[in-house]
């Protein structure tokens, strides 16, 4: 049997954008999920497993890809401090 495809249940992880935050001589990551709508924060780049706080979010069963975007914006910081956080809106990543 040749096996064309992966089951469809099976979803390879996304490719998010991260920021670098740089805190008390600590780099960290900084990603918008928009499942959460809400930013996570992760040690370091690559696969990482999801801190999704909701439970319908796909990223719990596949993770995330963080791929380094460049240095938090200040818009990003204001968006970080909203309630309601809107997200960074597009930004290009390699696929
Ligand atoms: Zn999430």
């Amino acid at each position: 049997m040749i096996v064309t495809a992966l089951p469809t249940t099976v979803k390879a992880p996304p490719t998010l954008p991260a920021y670098r935050v740089t805190a008390r001589n600590q780099i960290r990551l900084i990603v918008f999920c928009k499942h959460c709508k809400d930013y996570h924060f992760h040690g370091g780049g690559g696969h990482c497993v999801a801190h999704c706080h909701v439970a319908t979010s796909p990223y719990l069963a596949t993770g995330y890809i963080l791929q380094e975007v460049g240095e938090i914006t200040a818009a990003i910081r204001r968006d970080f401090r909203r309630r309601r956080p809107r997200g960074p809106g597009p930004v290009a990543v390699r696929a």
